[in-house]
C-alpha cells in the first residue's frame, strides 16, 4: 500500500520481524531503535523496497520521543502506522530485591513499556491526524481541524485521508500496541512488566475510542512467550521445556507470527478490530 509505519524497537526481535513484513508489503518503514544503531541499520538495510529508514531515541525521554516521531514522519512524508512495540523486562521478584531495587524496575519498565508508547502515541496522533480527515458525521464547523499545540499549524482537515489502491475503501491511520499475555497470565517475577502490558492494553482501548471518530483504529496483541533475544536465555534453561509445554502445540512463538497478526490489525480491512485486544499464545492461556 506504501504507507509510512513507524516500528518502535525495530532494532530486533518481534519489532524487525513487523518492520519486514510492512516492507514486504509495499510500505516505508521507519526503523526506530535505543541504542544499537548498528542492528537498526542492519534491519533498514534487509527490507524490502524502499524509502525505508532508521530513527533513534530513549523512550524514556520525552523530548527524544518527540524529535524522533517527527523524523519519522519527515522521512517518509508523513504517518499511517504506527506500532508501539519497543519493552523491557526486568527481573524483579517482589520477595527477591531490596525496596530501591523495586522502585528502579517499576520506573525502568512504566517508563518504557507504557509511558513511553503513550509518548510516541501522542507525537505519532498528530501526524496521522494530517493525513486522515475525520467522517463526514465527525465534521465540525471548523472542519473537523484542530491546531496542533506546539507548531500552531492546523491539522486534521477534512480532505486528508487516503485510499486502499486494492479495496478503494477510506482508511486512516493504525496503532497497534504490541502487550502481553503476562498481563492476564500474571508476570510473578516480573509484576511491573505485567502491570505496564495490562495498562498498555487499557490504553489502545481508551485511545480507540477517542480516535475512532478521527478514523484512526488502536488495536493490541497480547503474545505469550516469543524466541527473541528478551527470552533467549530462559528458553536455553531447563525452564525452557515447561515453558514450551505451556502451549499444546508444545512451542513458542516465532516473531514472524506476532508479526503477521500486527499486519493484519494495521490493515484497512481490520478497521472493526479496533478496541481489540488479539491473544497470540498458541492456546497456553485461555481467557
Ligand atoms: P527485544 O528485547 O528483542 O527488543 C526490544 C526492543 O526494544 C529493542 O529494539 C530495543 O532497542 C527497544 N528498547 C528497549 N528499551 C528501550 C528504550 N528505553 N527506548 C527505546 N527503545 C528501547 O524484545 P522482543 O522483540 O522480545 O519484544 C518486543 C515487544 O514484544 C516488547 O514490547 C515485549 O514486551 C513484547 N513481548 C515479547 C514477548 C517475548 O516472549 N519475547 C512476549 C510478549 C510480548 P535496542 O536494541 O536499541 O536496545
Amino acid at each position: 500500500m506504501n504507507r509510512a509505519v513507524l516500528v518502535t524497537g525495530g532494532s530486533r526481535g518481534i519489532g524487525a520481524a513487523i518492520a519486514r513484513a510492512f516492507a514486504e508489503r509495499g510500505e516505508r518503514v521507519a526503523v526506530h531503535y535505543r541504542d544499537d544503531g548498528r542492528a537498526a541499520e542492519a534491519v533498514r538495510g534487509s527490507l524490502a523496497g524502499d524509502g525505508h529508514l532508521a530513527v533513534r531515541a530513549d523512550l524514556t525521554d520525552p523530548e527524544a520521543v518527540r524529535a524522533m516521531v517527527d523524523a519519522a514522519a519527515d522521512g517518509l512524508g508523513g504517518l499511517d502506522v504506527l506500532v508501539n512495540n519497543a519493552g523491557i523486562y526486568v527481573d524483579h521478584p517482589v520477595l527477591g530485591t531490596s525496596y530501591e531495587e523495586w522502585q528502579e524496575a517499576w520506573r525502568a519498565t512504566l517508563g518504557v513499556n507504557l509511558t513511553g508508547a503513550a509518548n510516541v502515541t501522542w507525537c505519532a496522533v498528530r501526524h496521522m491526524m494530517a493525513a486522515s480527515g475525520p467522517p463526514a458525521e465527525a465534521i465540525s464547523a471548523d472542519g473537523g481541524r484542530s491546531r496542533d499545540e506546539r507548531t500552531g499549524r492546523w491539522i486534521g482537515a477534512r480532505t486528508g485521508g487516503r485510499n486502499d489502491a486494492r479495496t478503494g475503501a477510506r482508511t486512516g491511520g493504525r496503532i497497534v500496541n504490541v502487550g502481553s499475555r503476562g498481563a492476564f497470565r500474571g508476570e510473578p517475577t516480573h509484576p511491573a512488566y505485567g502491570a505496564s502490558k495490562a495498562g498498555l492494553h487499557a490504553f489502545g482501548q481508551s485511545l480507540a475510542v477517542a480516535l475512532a471518530p478521527h478514523g484512526i483504529t488502536v488495536a493490541s496483541v497480547a503474545p505469550g512467550y516469543v524466541a527473541t533475544d528478551m527470552t533467549a536465555q530462559e528458553l536455553a534453561t531447563p525452564a525452557g521445556h515447561a515453558i514450551r509445554a505451556q502451549s499444546p502445540f508444545n512451542r513458542v512463538a516465532t516473531p514472524q507470527e506476532v508479526a503477521a497478526a500486527v499486519v493484519y490489525l494495521a490493515s484497512p480491512e481490520a478497521a472493526w478490530s479496533s478496541g481489540a485486544v488479539l491473544d497470540l499464545n498458541g492456546a497456553s492461556y485461555l481467557r
